[in-house]
């Protein structure tokens, strides 16, 4: 579904991707978790592209369920990866905490992982690693901002000339833990630094853009200050 202009959303019920186009290349933005693999053939082909078209994966953050099919894709497409420099510790993916899935409301993203191969997901073997305010050089030109606490690399991509910003997990518009929606922060036991996530969140109410497009739920059409006031609230 485009939600920008060559701003095109997939993925599931629990975890979005996305593909920004700029002429015949791809971004993409997340990857997931590892047998979405199999939707990116089809998310490519339906809009006029293929895996060689894909140049670049930037990740907002190095959580599985955004690391997914990124190895796969980078080895298979040779695009590169792209990452924030403070969520390339010991390897670039991060595991769930388990301890998160006692609640029921939990349990169709408990699910949807131990389906699609979660907790084996493939670290990135080579990266780039990106820091704020950064422009990168790949289809779309996303503005870093980064936006710690969720990870310590946690980092928002602004497109200031479509309207858009990637929140990640900044900012989503479900909860996949508690099945909550509309804009929020994720429940505090999700974040590395709840308080800091706290904290960074105001950044993105400076941005200007028409869409907010997280890693879990759906667009917002508004201005982030808004959007973000209503997260702080929630
Ligand atoms: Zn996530």
């Amino acid at each position: 579904m485009e939600v920008a202009p060559g701003v095109h959303r997939f993925g599931t019920d629990q975890v979005n991707w996305y593909l920004v186009l700029e002429g015949q290349k791809v971004t993409l933005v997340d990857a997931g978790m590892p047998r979405h693999w199999t939707q990116l053939h089809d998310a490519l082909a339906s809009v006029g592209r293929r895996l060689g078209d894909l140049e670049a994966i930037v990740l907002t953050h190095a959580h599985a369920d955004h690391v997914g099919f990124a190895e796969l894709a980078r080895t298979r497409s040779g695009a590169r990866v792209h990452v924030e420099a403070g969520d390339t510790g010991k390897s670039v993916r991060k595991l769930p905490n388990m301890g998160l899935y006692w609640r029921p409301t939990s349990w169709p993203l408990l699910l949807e992982g131990l389906r699609n191969g979660l907790l084996s997901t493939p670290p990135v073997r080579e990266y780039t690693i990106y820091v704020d305010s950064q422009v990168l050089d790949v289809p779309g030109f996303p503005r870093a901002i980064h936006v710690p606490g969720h990870t310590a690399g946690n980092s928002a991509l602004h497109l200031p000339d479509r309207g858009v910003l990637f929140t990640g997990d900044a900012l989503v518009t479900y909860d996949p833990y508690t099945r909550e929606r509309g804009p929020r922060l994720l429940l505090d036991g999700v974040h590395e630094d709840a308080a800091q996530a706290r904290v960074s969140l105001p950044r993105l109410a400076e941005l200007q853009a028409d869409v907010l497009l997280p890693g879990h739920g759906e667009p917002w059409r508004g201005d982030p200050s808004t959007a973000v006031s209503q997260a702080l609230r929630a």
